[in-house]
């Protein structure tokens, strides 16, 4: 197999050059192999960050009843060339494709949506009750210029409604997951913003009216938008070049252009976000990189301060038209996804405290052979009991080992030495203030549930 970015054919020879050699940071020596670029280890001191998000993500799904769905990392390369568009800039530029040795062009996901569309037709999943809320979490693949909150491996996780009626209250409720999301990991001052992009009537009039504002400009347009004048004039509105800002302000607004029924949906959309007290800023410049969508998209983001600079936690939309475009009928459908890198890094900027973890934990403390013998024993009998435990097996002395657990902020410690065995107790320690008791081994467990619940 080999893989290829879909811009790059050079990088098919890359597999064959040797490794760069690079001196790291604070490592030890020269190391050959370091991580891909644009992708990151997530590091145990990392792990308690992506536990919450993952925790969050799966909070929400068992409130508002989404069922998880799971789709293979890699689909046909033309499921998203179909799907998200072959005009937009994740198929372009961004797609790592690969050919396997039976022929087939494959592509390692770049997005979630596609995939989701093509199982629910492959298993015939409106036979079942409509809409359907399904919920995904994953890696995606986006051969991006990495730079801060942009990977080229990046974690996503998203919520969407589909089948049903094609009714604004959908698109309200999948806004309002990813609202109570970002309040439940704690992002502050998020600005959730807000725009209809139109159905396949109105839209081609918009697009024709922004051609030929544009066209009055041209000249003075980036290379990009010269090149998507004609073949996606929408993704002239999100252009992040200072250049084209200017023309950008002063371009036709679709909601003035919309047709009557996406005016009433996206009236809709707006009444139910009152109702619900979620505030939104209207952007008619919003357009979102992704073909696919019609009528409402949205992004959350960090309005300003720390966190701001990540640029949108998390966006989405209605994709009522690609289940035709994958071979199906046309269906309702609405959703959303959050990048879990920045949604951790908002909550690290923005100091969020992860909840202290509420596990009953004993520091298991052995002195002697005999005693370290009794203690893996010990140990097992705690944890099968429900107590999460910790020793330092490695090290022998009574000092090293209090040491550890001080560090490792245990408030209880067992210690275990021959004259307990012998008597069959253990020593309780409180290890804030250094106090101990003996205690019998078979009261052990009740004793030490007890302290721990007291702290
Ligand atoms: P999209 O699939 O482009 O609508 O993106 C949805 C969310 O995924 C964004 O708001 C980001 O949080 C996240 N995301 C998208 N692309 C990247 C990337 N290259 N690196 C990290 N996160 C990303």
């Amino acid at each position: 197999m080999s893989f290829t970015k879909t811009s790059d054919k050079k990088a098919e020879g890359a597999a064959k050059t040797e490794p760069k050699v690079k001196k790291i940071k604070g490592a030890e020596k020269t190391l050959a192999f370091q991580v891909p670029k644009g992708m990151h280890d997530v590091l145990p001191a990392d792990q308690p960050w992506w536990n919450r998000t993952r925790r969050a993500v799966e909070e929400m799904a068992a409130t508002y009843n989404f069922l998880r769905i799971d789709t293979p990392i890699l689909e046909s390369a033309e499921l998203f060339q179909r799907g998200i568009g072959e005009e937009t800039d994740v198929v372009q530029k961004e797609m790592y494709m690969l050919k396997t040795k039976g022929g087939d062009v494959l592509a390692l996901r770049p997005e979630g949506t596609a995939p989701l569309v093509r199982a629910y037709l492959q298993h015939g999943m409106s036979r079942l009750g409509q809409p359907l809320r399904l919920y995904y979490e994953g890696p995606f693949f986006r051969h991006e210029r990495p730079q801060a909150g942009r990977y080229r491996q990046l974690t996503q996780a998203g919520f969407e409604i589909i089948g049903g009626p094609n009714d604004p209250i959908f698109d309200a409720q999948v806004i309002l997951v990813f609202d109570r999301l970002l309040k439940y990991v704690k992002i502050g001052d998020v600005v959730l913003k807000i725009n209809s992009i139109g159905c396949r009537i109105c839209r081609p009039f918009y697009k024709r009216q922004l051609q030929t504002y544009y066209k009055r400009h041209e000249q003075k347009l980036c290379a990009d938008c010269q090149r998507r004048l004609n073949a996606n004039v929408l993704r002239l509105l999100d252009c992040k070049n200072e250049n084209c800002k200017p023309f950008k302000e002063h371009a036709p607004n679709f909601l003035d252009k919309l047709c009557s029924a996406c005016s009433q949906h996206f009236k809709g959309v707006l009444e139910y976000l009152d109702e619900l007290g979620i505030s939104y800023s209207l952007d008619n410049q919003l357009v979102r990189g992704l073909d696919y969508y019609n009528r409402t998209v949205f992004e959350m983001m960090v309005q300003q301060g720390p966190g701001a600079e990540l640029g949108a936690l998390l966006g989405g939309g209605r994709y009522d038209y690609l289940f035709e475009e994958l071979g199906g009928r046309l269906t309702p459908a609405v959703g959303g996804a959050v990048g879990y890198e920045r949604l951790i890094e908002a909550m690290k900027a923005q100091k969020v405290n992860l909840p202290a973890k509420n596990q009953k934990r004993v520091f298991v403390i052995y002195v002697g052979e005999l005693a370290k013998r009794k203690a893996l024993k010990l140990t097992e009998q705690l944890r099968s009991a429900g107590l999460a435990v910790t020793e330092a097996f490695g090290k022998e002395s009574l000092r090293a080992q209090l040491k550890i657990a001080d560090k490792e902020g245990f408030s209880l410690a067992l210690i275990l030495g021959q004259k307990e065995i012998y008597e069959e107790s253990v020593i309780l320690r409180d290890l804030r203030n250094s106090l101990q008791e003996n205690i019998s081994m078979s009261k052990m467990v009740d004793e030490i549930k007890k302290r721990l619940k007291e702290k």
